[in-house]
Parts: C-alpha cells; sequence; structure tokens
C-alpha cells in the first residue's frame, strides 16, 4: 500500500512542547517494519501550491502565514513558533493528504502519514493548525467534478473547528465530529452534527455513540467521497485527551467508521490528526493499527 510521509521537514520547536514532531519517522519505521508498507512505497509528500490554499484560506491569513507575520495573538493561538521551516512542512502535510485522496479514488481507501489538521479555518490557523488539508483536498477533487457530496468523519477528541465554519454554508459537505465534551477547543463552531462524549467515557458508550453518530450522517450526506480524522487522542492515556478508549478500542472505532464507509460506496483518504501520549510509542501504536486497518481495505474500484 501506498503512504505519504513529510517526517523529514521539521521545525525548530521549544524543548518538552506536547508536539510530537518525533511521532512521524517513528511511524515511517514501524510500518515499514511491520511490513505494512515496503519503503518504495513510502513516498515524500510534495508541497501543496499556495493557489491551492487559496482556494480554501482567505489571502490575508496566507500572506501572513507566508511572510511570517502573524500577530501576537494569532502566533499563540497557533501554540507552535513560526519558522519558515514550519510553513514548509505544512505545505507538505496538505501535500500527502491530496495524494492519499487522489489514491483513494484508485482503491477505495488511502492514507496520509499526518494531516489532519482541523483547527485551521478560513480565515484562522489555531491548535497546532495552519492549513487545512481536508478542506484544500476537498476543494482540489471538486476542481474535477468528484466528491460532489462529502462526509467528513472527525474523531479527534478536539472538536473540528476549523472544518464546521468553512464549509458551515455549503450544503453538500456533511461535517461529523465526535469529540471531548470538555476538551478544546472552548470557544467553538458548530458542525452538521457535533456529538459530546463525556469526560472517561470508555470503548462500549463511545462506539455506541459513533455508531448512531454514522447512521445520522450518511443517510443525511449520502456521500461519493469521504475523509476520515482518526486522531490517536481519544486514548486513555492521552495527555490532551479527557476520554478512556482503549488501543482496542481505537482499532475497534477505526474498522467500524471504514466498513461503514466501504459500504456506502465512499472512497475514503485517512488521516491522522492528534495524539499525544507521554510516550510517543504509544502513539505510534495507535496509528500503526489504523494503517494497518487501511490496508487490510484497499481493494482496486473499476470504473
Ligand atoms: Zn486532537
Amino acid at each position: 500500500m501506498h503512504v505519504w510521509t513529510h517526517h523529514r521537514w521539521r521545525f525548530p520547536l521549544p524543548s518538552r512542547h506536547r508536539f510530537p514532531l518525533d511521532k512521524y519517522e517513528l511511524l515511517v519505521e514501524r510500518v515499514v517494519g511491520d511490513g505494512l508498507v515496503t519503503e518504495d512505497e513510502v513516498h515524500e509528500a510534495a508541497p501543496v501550491d499556495w493557489v491551492g490554499l487559496a482556494a480554501v484560506h482567505d489571502a490575508g491569513l496566507l500572506s501572513r502565514i507566508r511572510e511570517g507575520c502573524l500577530t501576537v495573538r494569532e502566533e499563540r493561538g497557533l501554540g507552535l513558533p513560526w519558522s519558515r521551516e514550519l510553513v514548509d512542512r505544512a505545505r507538505r502535510s496538505v501535500g500527502g493528504t491530496l495524494a492519499a485522496t487522489e489514491h483513494a479514488l484508485d482503491f477505495g481507501v488511502a492514507i496520509n502519514l499526518g494531516g489532519g489538521t482541523h483547527h485551521a479555518g478560513h480565515d484562522f490557523a489555531r491548535g497546532y493548525c495552519l492549513f487545512n488539508d481536508v478542506a484544500v483536498a476537498l476543494a482540489a477533487l471538486r476542481r474535477v467534478e468528484l466528491g460532489r457530496r462529502a462526509l467528513i468523519v472527525d474523531c479527534d477528541v478536539h472538536q473540528g473547528d476549523g472544518t464546521a465554519q468553512i464549509f458551515a454554508d455549503d450544503p453538500h459537505t456533511f461535517t461529523l465530529s465526535l469529540h471531548g465534551a470538555r476538551n478544546y477547543p472552548f470557544s467553538r463552531v458548530p458542525s452538521d452534527l457535533d456529538v459530546d462524549i463525556a469526560s472517561g467515557t470508555g470503548d462500549a458508550r463511545y462506539l455506541r455513540a459513533l455508531r448512531e453518530a454514522l447512521d445520522f450522517a450518511l443517510d443525511r450526506s449520502r456521500p461519493d467521497f469521504a475523509f476520515y480524522l482518526a486522531g490517536a487522542d481519544p486514548w486513555e492515556g492521552d495527555r490532551l485527551g479527557r476520554l478512556k478508549l482503549s488501543k482496542a478500542g481505537l482499532l475497534a472505532r477505526d474498522e467500524l467508521v471504514l466498513d461503514r464507509l466501504a459500504a456506502a460506496g465512499a472512497p475514503a483518504c485517512v488521516v491522522l490528526a492528534g495524539g499525544y501520549a507521554a510516550d510517543v510509542a504509544d502513539t505510534v501504536d495507535i496509528n500503526a493499527a489504523t494503517v494497518a486497518a487501511v490496508a487490510a481495505r484497499t481493494r482496486v474500484l473499476t470504473a
């Protein structure tokens, strides 16, 4: 199975920052080591061009990001120090989602080993997210008249406020977000369906809520393309999450979403989104299980 990565494009971070910069390389080593992908199937994502980003994001925001002129308030909200390297990396992260989206059209499902930057909205970049990769990829699909009816299933523990804002007035894109009720962001933009999950919720109750949400969202959206944000941060050991899912529960979640999307006939692009375990190896475990679930479901779609 082909996958995309941008792990070689690192950026300066203060020591002990929570952003898991090392995760991305470890994940590549892991999925190759596990035999899920060969080294030849790991592709370095190309950077999205600024025109592609402008299809989704406000020109003023893009120029502040490009020139390093974010306001103090914006940079604080972003939670990452601006650098040229940060911007280059973020463009490649979007590029990986673009490539995986295209691949999913042929193989039913594909994954970017990154992306899921759902706190980036039309005119704001916050919560470690510079650009909204999923929105940029959907805009690219629509330029070639695909993905007319889209569903975005966001299972990161944090609500997908940026995605919700971008698609608020788009009747052909259904945004579903399942997240910790008491997690960031604290000022929200409503999705088409937001499911607030109580702190401490474990596998069984979470999966029940997800099943009901998918029933509703699939019925309403009837998608011809889908994105799935497989956040690792609903895990019980996550430092930024408040839910109590086990690793087995997270895998059951991935399988449920992927199987429901496939049954609905919607090709799906999977992205990683967040994961902030104290030991990055735990986040890598969870992400690698997602990759395995995707690999088990690739199939050749006939036109
Ligand atoms: Zn998150």
